[in-house]
């Protein structure tokens, strides 16, 4: 059975990331090493490194967003936690056997080229999970 290996981030939901980095890089110190768009899901994110693992920023783009709603609802706040796997395709196919509710049928591609699959937070009381492979890195 494939699965997940540690944190691999958590996402924080922010109506702007440049107000949320004077907190986490004024007070805490710690660094956006890459800030990217995403398009496809209405979002621009800011990734922190912290030890192994990373906070991820989470801003809408828009309005249709698929954090916009998680904002009007709650404001900010930890949107999701994301465990990092070495196969997400296998990992959806054995949740979908067991009868887990996903987000969506398959994996799809995330921020920094990773596959991803979320979790209903229905099914895993209350949090929304994402499962993250990272793309191979041939060197
Ligand atoms: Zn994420």
């Amino acid at each position: 059975m494939t699965k997940p290996t540690q944190i691999d981030h958590i996402a924080i939901a922010t109506h702007s990331i440049d107000e949320s980095l004077k907190f986490y890089e004024n007070a805490l110190g710690l660094q956006a090493a890459h800030i990217e768009e995403l398009p496809d899901r209405g979002i621009r994110v800011a990734m922190l490194p912290i030890g192994e693992a990373t906070i991820e920023l989470i801003e809408p783009l828009h309005d249709k967003s698929e954090v916009s709603g998680f904002l009007a609802k709650r404001g900010g706040g930890i949107h999701h936690i994301a465990l990092r796997t070495p196969d997400v395709d296998e990992n959806v196919s054995q949740l979908k056997d067991k009868g887990v509710r996903l987000t969506a049928d398959e994996a799809a591609p995330g921020a920094h080229d990773c596959r991803v699959a979320f979790i209903h937070p229905k099914a895993s009381g209350g949090v929304l999970l994402e499962l993250t492979t990272p793309p191979e890195r041939s060197e």
